[in-house]
């Protein structure tokens, strides 16, 4: 069975990069009946913060990413690693180094003056335990520095260093704490995973680790190292081009379907398919969509992606979303005949909008009282002879039954009477209704408003 697993340190917000990460392991689980498991790397413990922590996990679940169990904290795991540290001593795959960071630094110093590698060769290696003082030592991994170690990255090929550039990387530290390299490891096998999917930035921390899966004979998981996302300018992502956490994204309002569809297209293809379903997506991920070189964040096709699944979302469904919306940007919801109206507007507010506020602007004749506030434009619109005409048209509103044939009939029939034409008389209308002169169509919002609505707005421009 897959096991996968997103591993964020938290150290900040959830971002784009991060982001994607996530929806790979776990798209790539739920696709397969898998596991897809969270794991907080919080070993840094100056900069891992709890808030920072619940930052990650609201960021997933606003994308709609679900995990399996509880996350898990690796700084709770520590004795565990360091235990796995000493074993690897016992087996003699590790050693204690009682080299002090003076004696380190010299020998780099040394090193550099002779143009050699300054990667640390400890004098402690092969000494025999017997002849090991009572000092403070830290666990060095023995790496082998002959031959070459190879990677079969799903991703990235066959990707090989040679050994002479791998150092004995520390494990565990002279305070018994484990190192990182060791801690993904131990974790990553203790928790089964059997899909490492994570940014390409890791790939050289992947030969280290593969050390010690193989200095304990565990097996190494497929790797799958993703090009990391840069800027439309090809640059890496970063806060120059605009927002990279997806709160930020949140907030702007774009939809977690259009965002999931994105961040999927960003770096992974299947043809040319571009709008995809969960469910798709779940069907269609593999490893081999994944693109090599780096995919450029592209916002244009983020809102369209969005604008595209606020179109298919159910009206309900993008009720409750719009109501998140407002919560998470501490607006205040709508309630009562308003948020009726609001809902009744949605099917065709929906297909004109790519974000919740867009939504809201289409849908804003349906979420304002009375009066009626009209902008320059549309107070132009109302000009004496349309509200003239206006006058007219509201005993035929009162008379006609509140469908649309009626209405439309009820409308040409008094713009033919005034030698004008549906679409000028439209104009007043708007603005009567809306006050603005660009709105959904003017029987869209007679049918949202009601005949009571309707015709106190329009009385409202008469007196
Ligand atoms: N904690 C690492 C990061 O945030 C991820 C490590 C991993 O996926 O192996 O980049």
């Amino acid at each position: 069975p897959v096991v996968t697993r997103f591993a964020p340190s938290p150290t900040g917000a959830l971002h784009i990069g991060g982001a994607r990460t996530a929806l790979f392991n776990w798209l790539f689980a739920r696709g397969r009946g898998g596991r897809f498991l969270l794991r907080i790397e919080d070993t840094d413990r100056a900069r891992s913060t709890a808030e920072n922590t619940q930052k990650i996990l609201d960021g997933l679940r606003w994308l709609g990413i679900d995990w399996d169990g509880e996350p898990i904290s690796q700084f709770a795991r520590r004795d565990r690693h360091a235990a796995i540290a000493r074993e690897m001593l016992a087996r003699g795959a590790a050693y204690k180094c009682f080299a002090t960071p003076e004696e380190i630094e010299a020998y780099r110093e040394a090193a550099r003056a002779e143009g050699r590698s300054t990667l640390f060769r400890s004098p402690w290696r092969d000494v025999p335990e017997s002849e090991h003082p009572d000092a403070p030592y830290v666990i060095r991994i023995k790496a082998p520095r002959e031959g070459q170690t190879t990677i079969h990255d799903a991703v990235q090929g066959e990707v090989t260093i040679a050994n002479d550039q791998l150092d004995d990387m520390v494990m565990l530290r002279a305070d018994g704490t484990p190192l990182y390299m060791l801690a993904v490891v131990v974790d990553d096998h203790d928790m089964g995973v059997t899909h490492v999917i994570r940014g390409d930035d890791h790939l050289t921390n992947a030969f280290r680790q593969k050390l010690i899966y193989d200095a304990m004979g565990w097996q190494v998981p497929v790797m799958a190292h993703v090009p990391l996302i840069f800027g439309p300018d090809g640059k890496k992502l970063s806060k120059r081009h605009g927002a990279t956490a997806t709160a930020d994204y949140q907030a702007m309002g774009f939809l977690a379907a259009g965002m999931r569809n994105y961040l999927l297209r960003l770096g992974w293809s299947h043809g040319d398919a571009e709008f995809l379903t969960d469910a798709e997506a779940m069907a269609l991920f593999d490893l081999t969509g994944i693109g090599r070189s780096p995919a450029r964040f592209d916002f244009k096709k983020l809102e369209n992606l969005s604008g595209q699944h606020m179109a298919q979302t159910d009206d309900d469904a993008l009720l409750a979303e719009v109501e998140a919306f407002l919560e998470a940007t501490g607006q205040p919801p709508f309630s009562g005949p308003v948020r009726q109206r609001l809902r009744a507007a949605l099917p065709f507010c929906k297909v004109r909008a790519k974000t919740i506020p867009q939504l809201l602007e289409q849908a804003r004749f349906a979420l304002i009282d009375r009066p009626v506030e009209a902008d320059a434009a549309a107070a132009k619109a109302l000009d004496p002879v349309s509200r003239g005409i206006l006058s007219e048209l509201t005993p035929q509103l009162q008379n006609a039954s509140w469908e649309r044939g009626s209405l439309e009939a009820a409308v040409a029939a008094t713009a033919e009477a005034h030698g004008t034409t549906l679409g000028k008389l439209a104009a007043p209308l708007r603005a009567a209704l809306a006050g603005r002169t660009v709105t959904p169509s003017v029987f869209d919002m007679m049918l949202v408003l009601g005949r009571e609505e309707t015709l106190a707005r329009l009385g409202d421009r008469l007196e």
